[in-house]
Order: C-alpha cells, then sequence, then structure tokens
C-alpha cells in the first residue's frame, strides 16, 4: 500500500499553514518517521522546499494528483517523538507557523535547506561537518634515510597519544612533516569529527559543599519534590547573596546521583560564565552549553553532544530549554524575572511555559529561583499551585547594603550639569582612597542620547523607525538602536530647518568620561553592548574586573545580575527615572528588580556594602521599597494594583500587533479584526473578554513599517485560541486592500 506523509512546510503564513500530503517514494520507505525533515516540490513551480512530516498513513486508494517526496534529510535531524511535541504545544499556544517552531528547536547549524546536486534536488546541511586530522602513531620511525628533528618532535610529541593536526602545528609540526610520516607508515591520519571541550581551561575542582542550615532546609524541601519522580514546580525565593547557587549544585548532584539530567536556564550569557564555572569545577566534562553567543559550529558541536547522550547538565540562555536531554529530572530558571525568557519573534514563547510543559513530560521539578520573582510567580506559589521555599538571609549572616537617595533635583539647583551627583562622585573617591571597588548601573547604552535642534525644537528622528537617533562618540555618529541606521559623521545641523543641533541626554559613554575629568585616577571598565561585541568579551571583562585591574565598573543591565565580587562594596544606580515612567504594566517590576538586584551586588563578602540611587523623585513609593529591599511589601502593593487594573495574573494580556506600509490600511485591518473578534466573541458570553484599541504601539514607525495593536485581556484557555484561530482565518479570508501582517503576542508587557 502506498505511504502518505502529511507535511507542514518552510515559509508558510499562519493563515496558509496546512499540512499537505505527498506520496512517499519506495526508496524513501522506512526511511521516514513523524518529526522527519523532508525536501517537497510546492506550489505550482514546484519548487522545492523544507517541511516536517507531521503524520504517516498507508493508503490503498490516494489521490492521483499527489506529488511525490523529492528528499530527506538523515535521521538525526529528525524531531525525537518528545521535540515533536513540544513542536505542537509551541504551535497551539503562539499562534507561530509548524515550519517556525521547528526551527526554533533545532539550533541552526542542524538545520537543512534545498540545494542541486547532478541536477536533482537534494537536501543539504547549513553547516558541513567540522572535521578535523587526528594522527595517531602506527609504527617505528625508520633509521635510514636519517629522519630529520622535525620527524622526530612529531614521534616524540605523539607517543603520548594521538593529536589532532592544529595541536601539532601548535607545536610547530607542519603538515608536509606529517604526510611524510603517514607516507612512511609511521603515523595514521584520520578524519574525525571535531570534538570541542568549550571551557578545557576550568579546572575540575570539586569542592564539598556545606549548606548552611537554612540553605539546607530549602534543599530539604526541593528534594522532597525532586524524589517524587512526578511533576512538580517550586519558586526559590532568596534574598541576594544568600546562596541560592549552593542550593542548587545539591540538587544537581542528587538528580545526577539518581541518574537524570538537569537544565539550567540563565537569563543572559553574561551571566553564563559564572554559573559554567561553578557547574564545571563541581561536575566536569559532561555539562553542554547552548546560547546564541556561540558561533554556529559550537553550538552544533554541543547540540550534538546533548543529542548523543554526552551531556548530564545543560546550561544555556532561552533557547537552551529545547535542548534535546533526555531524562530530564531537574530544570532551573535562574532569575526568572528576567524578560529575556519571553521571545520577541515567533514563536512568541515564555521559556517558563516550555519549561512546565517539558517539566510534566519528564516528570521532572521545575525549579523557578530569584530574589524578586514575577508578580505571576509569586501568586501562583502563594496561592499553592508550586512550592514556596524561601531564604531570607545572606550566607554567612551579612547584611544586606543599606541604600540612600541623591536627590537629582538638589544637584541641578545647585549647578551641578553633571550626570553624576556630587554625592556619587564623594563616595566613589572614597571607594577609590579605600581600594574598594564600585559597579554604577546606568539603563542606557551610547554617549548623548539625543540631538535637538536649538531653532524648531526638533529630535533628529531615525527615517525608518520614529524613535530618535543616538549619538556614538567612539563612532562620531548618530545611531539607530532598533535598525542600526547610521548617520555619519554627526551632524551639527538640523535636517528640518538648518538650526544647530544641541546634543543632550546622556548614556554610559558620556557618564565614563564624567567620571575620567572627576576622578582622574581611576580605572574605569564600561560594558554594554557596544564594548561587549567581540566573543568572550564579557568574560575577559568580568575576569578582570574580579582580578582588580579596575576600580570602578559601568555598565547597562548586564551589570546588574549574578555578578559576585567580593570587593564591591558600592553600587550607584543611574538614569532609573526614565524606567520608573516607562510604558507597559511591568515597569514597577523591572525597577523594583533592577534596583534590588544591582543593590545586592554589593557587600558580598567580609566588606559591608552601600548604594545610592540618583533620582528626581526620591519619595517615590516604588523606589521607597526597593531601597527597603523588601520585595513582600512590594508584592502586596503590586497585587493590588493588578487584581483593581485587571492585569496578569488575574488575566491574560494577548497583544495582537498589526503592521504594513501604509498607516491608513494598518490602522483599517487592526479595526476590521477587532470588529471580527468581537462578533465571534459576542456568540461566547461565556468567554471574559475586555479589547482595548486599535492604538497605535509605542514605537509607531520601526524599520518603515507601521505598527498598530489591539490588546486583549482575557483567559488563555483552549477555547479563547480557538475563538482567535477562528478570527484570524475569517480576517484572512477578506479580501482588505493593503491588508497588515499579524502577530500575537501572550507573553509582552503591553506592547511588541
Ligand atoms: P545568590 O545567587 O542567592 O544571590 P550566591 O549563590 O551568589 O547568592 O551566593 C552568595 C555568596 O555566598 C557567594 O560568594 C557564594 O560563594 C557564597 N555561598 C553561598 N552559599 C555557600 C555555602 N553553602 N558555602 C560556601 N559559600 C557559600
Ligand atoms: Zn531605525
Amino acid at each position: 500500500m502506498p505511504t502518505i506523509a502529511k507535511v507542514a512546510v518552510n515559509d508558510a503564513t499562519i493563515h496558509f499553514d496546512k499540512l499537505y500530503s505527498y506520496l512517499v517514494p519506495a526508496e524513501l520507505c522506512g526511511r521516514l518517521w513523524p518529526g522527519g525533515i523532508v525536501l517537497v516540490p510546492f506550489g505550482r513551480s514546484d519548487k522545492p522546499r523544507m517541511a516536517v512530516v507531521l503524520q504517516l498513513a498507508e493508503e490503498s486508494d490516494p489521490d492521483p494528483r499527489l506529488k511525490t517526496l523529492l528528499a530527506a534529510a538523515p535521521e538525526d535531524a529528525r524531531l525525537t517523538p518528545d521535540l515533536l511535541e513540544l513542536v505542537r504545544f509551541l504551535k497551539d499556544r503562539y499562534f507561530c507557523t509548524w515550519y517556525e517552531a521547528v526551527k526554533a528547536i533545532i539550533p541552526y547549524g542542524a538545520q537543512y535547506c534545498p540545494g542541486v546536486e547532478d541536477g536533482k534536488p537534494v537536501v543539504r546541511g547549513r553547516l558541513t561537518r567540522p572535521l578535523e586530522t587526528v594522527y595517531t602513531l602506527v609504527g617505528e620511525l625508520p633509521a635510514k634515510p636519517k629522519p630529520g628533528p622535525r620527524q622526530q618532535a612529531a614521534v616524540e610529541l605523539l607517543q603520548n597519544g594521538p593529536m589532532t593536526r592544529r595541536a601539532l602545528e601548535d607545536q610547530g609540526v607542519g603538515r608536509t612533516t606529517l604526510d611524510a610520516l603517514c607516507k612512511k607508515g609511521v603515523l595514521r591520519a584520520e578524519e574525525r569529527l571535531k570534538s570541542l571541550d568549550l571551557f578545557a581551561d576550568i579546572p575540575f575542582d570539586p569542592q564539598p559543599i556545606e549548606l548552611s542550615p537554612e540553605q539546607q532546609t530549602a534543599f530539604a524541601q526541593l528534594s522532597e519534590d525532586l524524589d517524587a519522580h512526578q511533576p512538580r514546580a517550586a519558586l526559590l525565593y532568596g534574598v541576594t547573596g544568600s546562596g541560592k547557587t549552593a542550593v542548587f549544585l545539591k540538587l544537581i548532584e542528587r538528580t545526577l546521583a539518581q541518574g537524570r539530567r538537569a537544565l539550567v536556564l540563565v537569563p543572559e550569557i553574561g551571566l553564563t560564565p559564572q554559573m559554567i564555572r561553578r557547574l564545571k569545577a563541581t561536575f566536569g566534562s559532561r555539562l553542554a552549553v547552548q546560547h546564541s553567543a556561540l558561533n554556529n559550529t559550537e553550538r552544533l558541536l554541543q547540540w550534538r553532544m546533548i543529542q548523543q547522550g554526552n551531556a548530564d547538565i545543560v546550561v544555556g540562555t532561552r533557547s537552551a530549554i529545547f535542548a534535546p536531554l533526555k531524562d530530564i529530572g531537574l530544570i532551573i530558571l535562574d532569575e526568572e524575572q528576567e524578560h529575556t525568557y519571553q521571545s520577541e519573534s515567533s514563536p512568541r514563547y515564555s521559556a517558563h511555559e516550555v519549561a512546565k510543559k517539558r517539566a510534566a513530560a519528564e516528570n521532572a521539578l521545575l525549579v523557578f529561583a530569584s530574589a524578586t520573582p514575577r508578580i505571576e510567580t509569586t501568586y501562583a506559589a502563594r496561592a499553592g499551585r508550586m512550592r514556596l521555599v524561601t531564604l531570607r538571609e545572606r550566607y554567612g549572616g551579612r547584611p544586606l547594603p543599606t541604600v540612600e537617595f541623591a536627590d537629582m533635583r538638589a544637584e541641578m539647583t545647585a549647578g551641578n550639569p553633571r550626570e553624576v551627583s556630587a554625592r556619587l562622585a564623594g563616595e566613589l573617591a572614597e571607594n577609590l582612597r579605600r581600594g574598594e571597588q564600585s559597579i554604577l548601573l546606568l539603563n542606557r547604552r551610547g554617549y548623548n542620547t539625543v540631538a535637538m535642534c536649538a531653532d524648531c525644537g526638533q529630535v533628529v528622528k531615525c527615517p525608518n523607525c520614529s524613535v530618535p537617533l543616538v549619538y556614538h562618540k567612539n563612532r562620531q555618529a548618530l545611531m539607530c538602536h532598533h535598525c542600526g541606521h547610521m548617520v555619519h559623521p554627526a551632524p551639527t545641523r538640523c535636517p528640518e530647518c538648518g538650526g544647530k543641533l544641541l546634543y543632550s541626554g546622556f548614556g554610559t559613554q558620556r557618564v565614563e568620561e564624567e567620571l575620567h575629568q572627576l576622578l582622574p585616577t581611576a580605572r574605569i571598565l564600561r560594558m554594554d553592548q557596544d564594548s561587549t561585541g567581540q566573543k568572550n568579551a564579557h568574560e575577559t571583562m568580568l575576569t578582570k574586573f574580579g582580578r582588580q585591574e579596575y576600580d570602578i565598573l559601568l555598565g547597562t543591565q548586564m551589570v546588574a545580575k549574578g555578578l559576585d565580587f567580593e570587593k564591591v562594596t558600592l553600587v550607584g544606580v543611574l538614569g532609573i527615572d526614565s524606567l520608573l515612567f516607562g510604558q507597559g504594566f511591568r515597569a514597577y517590576e523591572s525597577v523594583f528588580s533592577l534596583i534590588t538586584q544591582v543593590v545586592g551586588r554589593g557587600g558580598r563578602a567580609e566588606l559591608p556594602g552601600r548604594a545610592l540611587i540618583q533620582t528626581a523623585v526620591p519619595e517615590h513609593p516604588v523606589l521607597q521599597l526597593a531601597a527597603r529591599q523588601d520585595y513582600p511589601a512590594f508584592y502586596q502593593e503590586e497585587i493590588s494594583f493588578r487584581r483593581l487594573s485587571l492585569y496578569p495574573p488575574f488575566c491574560a494580556l494577548c497583544v495582537v500587533g498589526f503592521t504594513g506600509a501604509q498607516e491608513g490600511a494598518v490602522f483599517t485591518a487592526a479595526s476590521r479584526f477587532g470588529r471580527i473578534l468581537a462578533d465571534l466573541a459576542s456568540r461566547h458570553p461565556d468567554l471574559p473578554l475586555r479589547m482595548l484599541g486599535p492604538v497605535p504601539m509605542n514605537i509607531l514607525m520601526l524599520g518603515g513599517r507601521y505598527r498598530y495593536k489591539l490588546t486583549l485581556k482575557c483567559r488563555n484557555d483552549a477555547q479563547f485560541r480557538a475563538l482567535l484561530r477562528a478570527a484570524l482565518d475569517a480576517y484572512a479570508a477578506e479580501k482588505l486592500p493593503g491588508k497588515a501582517s499579524v502577530v500575537i503576542d501572550f507573553n509582552s508587557d503591553g506592547d511588541l
């Protein structure tokens, strides 16, 4: 009986993401599985496209018009049943296409694309397989003709075991020498799949971990859930410096002892070096990493290592939640409040939700950890939907840093033109004198934020995006932080009226200059996206700061989190007000968390810490609570606000975004969609739904496209998603002129 494969193709739109049927040719029978990656002829021109097989069926009498599959990728490209289940989950939850879900799960280097060989369509790996040549000693070096010193050196080196060509070349043994020795039968050369130890320099050095009594209690509670071999979730809420990492290490140890594996997620790659270091030192080489700072080859090799069962622990950022790890017993989301756990491109998934799904499938324990958990997470824990485990004290009984404010209104009145207040400058000087280190958080990169015309008052904006351009001193250019548009050299005259441009506002580069003027002897390290472009830049910088080669670490959010340096006793926070008055229902939560996190970087060892927050509104309740580092009080305030104003966790917030080249058409499309949805919803009065908009998004234009949104306050269940799907279908069926593309996001903070 002929076999029929039902597949989903690459580059579909959400409206046309159907399953298409193809005949399986005889030579591929038995070589296809659900989750297999195949090449199919698609559309009128039969252009080859990649596709994923979702179902296979035998049919006695198939439709004679069916086309035949062209080729299939090898078995190791196949999605295992667990991963295929995740594809279904992503598709259902996040309104992406099947193939977008596949591409989120399989890293670029392990993906396949259409190719041609001998005029025939074939599948081709995105990366050629990274191979390396390995030499092994297989014979004696003949005495005649007398071997040269290089040949002798090569044989000497290989006495201790096989070596790669790279390693031999590093020792001064070249290719000609090696070729000659192979010819003589002294050496054998073999091509091997490159293996790579990303952390070869980190010694295996397991230290016994003695938990404090409080840590021990937390560990014992979590162990109960781990040992249950049931889907469980817990929130480990522990103040900064309470030693959550020590509890993780113990839990991982226990998981491995049970013959299971652990997945550890961290929000940013900047935090990974310290975490990797600890894990590697404790657990050795069966550790794999998955994050975007790896190049495609490194990432592929690490992924294969996991796929082949050679890793027991995986550490990585958001997408590591899709690691092909089997027998997972423990999943940790460290600093779970971070927004980087939400994907901002399709599939717009939340690592929290995917982690829950995986923990359920694997009977694993899922641990969310934070000093400032998301309001939703704490709410769920307090409602008894997961275990709440608390670490109230810093490890070693050290006090939390004291926090004070520098009132920027007073600074202004006193005539200080700088961004660094006199008070902060004084504290920095004091630290310098004492040989202690300081961390300054400034939530904005670049030099001067904007260029404004003195005559017409216009701010110079990006031509593609409705945002101001930012001055970058080292490039002498104005740059768009969204699309990368650059104006070089930075103009002095207004492009609108020719008036003189004033550069005002501030950024990390500007503050760095001020610091150099104020403290000429201070060694200052600036860490932001501009200075950390190079690979390993983060780790190198942090290592140097840790070795006290610098006095002040100045940076954007990336300095706020996870760092643990004993000599840091002063933390300064600059430019927090713009976040406080920012949009989005999580603005207060972000400010509270950011301040608590960065303040927590100080006074972690013997020396007590202090923090200074620069603000024009020191009396603001959120700043006051953050200064006291009183998360429970903040939670009370915030949860009543969320209840009163109807925000998560009391509803789901779904943003439906519309984008297109013409503003009028985008607005019309958004309005039309809103009406369709309202009509459909009126037939389901039992479904709670409030719709707001359409209104322009916070940034009206981005990359030349206009943007509008509808905001839905709803209950995110299967019934509501079915309704939304019906609305999308009806919208797609309408012949609207200049129809806009639609994006659905259930995890935004109110904007896209
Ligand atoms: P958190 O992540 O909760 O902010 P860390 O895990 O970074 O805190 O721990 C804070 C500091 O205390 C670190 O320097 C860590 O090495 C130390 N520490 C915590 N627990 C222990 C322990 N059980 N034994 C030794 N040192 C510990
Ligand atoms: Zn732009």
